[in-house]
């Protein structure tokens, strides 16, 4: 193995554990700077595959396999948190693995994460493990209702959540989870969603963007504005925590620290991700570094770029949603010259699922916001205007 302090120059080649939307822009930040890229899932023609220099095929339990993806290889890093621990540490045998498997095990279940942010001082939600119907009851009598039932490992996008009013609902919202160990959350009055996308180097040096502000619907991400329309001091304790958190944890990578933001400016953490994020797509188009650069610099011990805004963006999420009328029309979308359009090569439009997101700059955060929705609702307007003469 080279010297692990010596850093990894452009015409070296990064492994990718998992193959969707967020390995596509990183391979595709890597091959801009001149790095080639192998992939490693159990998918062919996937999002990142179509962009790498190589696709491999494999389940993430045959170890033989991903050792063989990471020799020949000069780092790895993941794009999917959910990656086995067994898989990251055969990795690891053979290529240095960064961010560490001992991040993804955190971050990867829930229970383990917000039991390792409270144990170390980090703000969260009053919660409790639960394992049974009677534990959720009985959790919910301590941390208040409502609350927030939430499967402990596997979950993404508010997949495997449910709210419950009252201790009564307690057995039919286990019964519904289909999981054999949660954790029962107190819901979180907030005012607004914020995260951090944060980066750490190799040297231990951090970069910070400013806080996004995020909007979801039915638990998935639908928009991200920036700079967040939160007071000063709240943006500097938000940058503060991801600092804190990303040398507690010991990242060497991009963090993204997803945070729900009171009515009196407290913050909370709702969840981690040891990987570039959703909220994070508009440093593509709006700041001098994206957050996809930066996990490459930092993965291969390459000084960090500049995190700064170059002007108000704002991102909306493409759900398969968009195609259920037919091929969005993206010239009519396009046709704003200040929006940006981000497809993730996925043939199948799958309700809910994401294929892809638009940003638009504006002169302010609200302003973009507003451009990038006309740009989404012109998707399918056409769509509605021959639905309804029909
Ligand atoms: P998660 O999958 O945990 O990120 O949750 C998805 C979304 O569900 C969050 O972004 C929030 O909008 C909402 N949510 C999650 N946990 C809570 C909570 N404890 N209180 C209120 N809303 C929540």
């Amino acid at each position: 193995m080279r010297d692990p302090k010596s850093p990894i120059l452009p015409g070296a080649t990064i492994g990718v554990l998992g193959s969707g939307q967020l390995g596509r822009m990183f391979a595709i930040a890597a091959r801009r700077l001149g790095y080639r890229v192998h992939t490693y899932s159990p998918d062919v023609d996937t999002p990142t595959g179509q962009v790498a220099d190589l696709e491999l095929r494999g389940p993430y339990d045959d170890l033989a396999a991903v050792r063989a993806f990471a020799s020949a290889v000069d780092v790895v890093t993941f794009e999917f948190e959910n990656v086995p621990a067994a898989t990251v540490e055969a990795a690891a045998a053979v290529a240095p693995v960064r961010p560490a498997g001992s991040v993804l095990h955190t971050t990867q279940h829930r229970l383990r994460e917000k039991t390792y942010l409270k144990e170390h001082g980090f703000p969260v939600t009053p919660f409790r493990a639960a394992r049974s119907a009677a534990e959720v009851a009985a959790a919910m009598a301590e941390v208040g209702r409502p609350a927030l039932l939430k499967t402990a490992g596997w979950g993404y996008d508010g997949k495997g959540q449910v709210k419950i009013e009252a201790p009564e609902q307690a057995a039919a919202a286990w019964a519904a989870l289909q999981s054999d160990e949660a954790i029962v959350e107190a819901w979180v009055p907030y005012a607004c969603e914020l995260s951090v996308v944060a980066v750490r180097g190799h040297a231990g040096e951090t970069a910070v963007y400013a806080p996004v502000e995020n909007q979801h619907v039915r638990g998935i991400l639908d928009l991200s504005l920036a700079p967040a329309r939160v007071a000063a001091e709240v943006a500097a304790e938000a940058q503060a925590i991801a600092r804190r958190l990303l040398e507690s944890l010991d990242v060497v990578g991009v963090l993204c620290v997803e945070f729900f933001c009171l009515p009196g400016g407290a913050l909370l953490i709702n969840e981690l991700a040891p990987r570039p994020h959703n909220s994070g797509h508009l440093t593509i188009d709006a700041c001098v570094t994206c957050q996809f650069e930066q996990q490459l610099r930092a993965v291969c011990g390459l000084p960090l770029g500049s995190t700064e805004l170059l002007r108000p963006a704002a991102m909306a999420n493409l759900l398969g949603d968009v195609w259920q009328g037919g091929t969005p029309d993206w010239a009519a979308a396009l046709a704003l010259p200040d929006v940006k359009l981000h497809l993730y090569g996925k043939s199948e439009a799958r309700v809910g699922r994401k294929m892809g997101h638009l940003t638009a700059l504006g002169p302010t955060a609200e302003g973009a916001a507003a451009r990038v929705l006309e740009a989404r609702a012109r998707l399918t307007r056409s769509a509605e205007i021959a639905g309804s003469r029909g």
